[in-house]
């Protein structure tokens, strides 16, 4: 038998109409050097129809790839709607990537036009001669640098066209946006999301087991629009009503204190080292005003408990984890304890990655492949699938990355009961001595608990009896001191006696991926070019 249900694709040009309709408004405040620039939904809206139109003029045709080399503003988010409602494919470009990994993804995704701000012209035109399926550059603000040769200047674009375009009526399976991994390893890969798999992760944000945005919202998005869709964050503040703040490039400590203080944001989403810089100035700033946050989401990256305990024991505010990769679009999994909780285990639930969100499946699987049981013990790799998790990779078979119908996420963990996952690392940051798992994560969290620690981060290296051991590289706050025989003795009553490191670099600061992530890699390197001094105890 047959349902009787209406069966209406989903479009991200129904997502734009939703909040041009219902939430028009709602604002987009964005953050620059000479003061703060709004716009409402509406006005949005009516940008996007005349960019869409101004594009189709131009030469952009169903399924060309149009990127983005751009911060977190208003104008990005207008290539956000207009270029996958008309039936493009938005290609967001990492701006912090390495220049020759900038030009092969860009040639790898054949794109034919690029939107770049003018702040970012000098690092695109390092490339520009590098990119021949690029037939058109055009600028988003001013630029007189003449660095790209010929181009098109954004606001004389979309002047020449009325709002007014109308959205055709896609497949909502064709794709509507690109994202490439940020390549810690080899080339970067492209996931490429479809209309439906947007809408739906959308939809799945809005729900208060996820992240909860909502019409109350008003969500600094520090997270960038040029990585993984900035969560989904453009396209669920459209469905929910939700007001969006823009940092564009102020992204420090200092200038998103003062962010939260002058536009009140109630929710914020960004990466634990922002969080961990946030913490760092508000606490010895006395004019730091939090309180207009009700939570902050922080993902991406494992969120130490210190700073969960710092968040809510200084400023009252619940840090809400997030769990997601590139290839899940990114939310999948979200930690927010279960009713009931008791206040003191409250944030033993907030340390781990979370339980899946609505939609999207999640196992533990031994190397041999079997399903390994839901116990909050045993140990394997996260497997998962859900119509907001790719299947496969843009262009290169990648068969060792999927099984059976799941995505492998290379993420070690266990799962207990009520579903809630516990990262212990990655496959390859693990560490494995005399056979056995030391968790480089629960290593990091508990030396960034020691109050002279700002940053740790935790590597393997090999060992003659162990074969590998940890070794710590610690970065001490500003005007701190202890040795590595003090922190060692920290550890001892927080983790297991094995697992207590030998080795100890002091250094800098931590390397950081192109998404503000930790770079182990960089510090392997180091290591395995004798360019990270260390010391070793006893
Ligand atoms: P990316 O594709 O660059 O967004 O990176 C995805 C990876 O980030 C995941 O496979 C995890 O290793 C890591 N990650 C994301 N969120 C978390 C989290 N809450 N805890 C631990 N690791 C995380």
């Amino acid at each position: 038998m047959q349902s009787t249900m209406q069966d209406a694709p989903l479009l991200i040009s129904g997502i734009i109409r939703h909040g041009e309709y219902v939430y028009s408004e709602k604002k987009v405040f964005t953050v620059t050097p000479e003061g703060v620039e709004e716009a409402t939904f509406f006005q949005i809206s009516k940008r996007a129809e005349q960019l869409a139109a101004a594009l189709t003029k131009l030469g952009v045709q169903r399924g060309d790839r149009v990127a983005t080399f751009m911060w977190n503003n208003q104008a990005h988010m207008e290539a956000y709607f207009a270029v996958p409602c008309m039936g493009a494919v938005l290609h967001t470009l990492n701006i912090r990537l390495f220049p020759e990994q900038l030009a092969f993804i860009i040639n790898h995704a054949e794109d034919s036009v690029i939107i770049v701000d003018s702040s970012l012209v000098p690092a695109l035109a390092k490339i520009r001669d590098q990119i021949p399926t690029v037939k058109h550059i055009i600028v988003h603000g001013p630029d007189d640098s003449g660095l790209l040769g010929a181009t098109i200047d954004y606001e004389t674009f979309l002047s020449a066209e009325s709002a007014g375009f109308e959205w055709p009526e896609l497949d909502e399976r064709s794709a509507a946006i690109m994202c490439y991994t940020s390549g810690t390893t080899g080339n970067p890969k492209g996931v490429v999301y479809s209309h439906r798999s947007t809408w739906l992760h959308s939809m799945a944000s809005t729900t208060s087991n996820s992240i909860g945005l909502s019409e109350r919202d008003r969500c600094l998005l520090i997270v960038p629009m040029f990585h993984v869709n900035a969560w989904g964050a453009a396209y669920t503040a459209f469905f929910a009503g939700t007001e969006l703040i823009m940092p564009q490039m102020f992204l420090q400590g200092e200038p998103i204190i003062k962010m939260i203080r002058e536009l009140r944001p109630t929710v914020s989403l960004g990466v634990p080292t922002i969080w961990n810089d946030v913490l760092r100035v508000a606490e010895n700033n006395p004019s730091a005003d939090l309180s207009s946050l009700r939570g902050i989401v922080a993902g991406g990256a494992a969120v130490p408990r210190v700073m969960i305990e710092a968040f809510r024991d200084r400023f009252g505010i619940d840090v809400i984890q997030g769990w997601g990769m590139t290839e899940t679009s990114p939310l999948a999994a979200v930690s927010i304890p279960p009713s009931g909780a008791p206040s003191d285990v409250q944030i033993d639930y907030r340390v781990k990655a979370g339980r899946v969100v609505a939609g999207v499946e999640v196992r533990v699987t031994a190397d041999d492949g079997t399903v390994l049981p839901r116990d909050g013990k045993t140990v394997g790799e996260f497997e998962i699938r859900g119509p907001w998790i790719t299947g496969s990779y843009f262009g290169v078979d990648a068969p060792e990355r999927f099984h059976d119908g799941w995505l492998r996420t290379g993420d070690i963990g266990s799962m207990d009961g009520e579903g809630f996952m516990t990262i212990s690392d990655r496959s390859k940051d693990v560490i494995k001595s005399g056979g056995e798992w030391i968790s480089s994560v629960d290593l990091e969290g508990a030396l960034m608990a020691h109050p002279a620690v700002f940053e740790a981060a935790v590597i393997a290296v090999p060992d003659d009896r162990w074969q590998e051991r940890p070794l710590c590289c610690v970065v001490l706050r500003p005007g701190a001191s202890a040795s590595a025989d003090e922190l060692r003795e920290f550890l001892s009553t927080r983790v297991a006696k094995w697992w207590l490191p030998e080795r100890w670099a002091f250094i800098e600061s931590v390397p950081k991926t192109s998404v503000g992530k930790f770079d182990k890699k960089v510090l392997r390197a180091g290591y395995a070019e004798d360019e990270l001094p260390y010391e070793t105890l006893a």
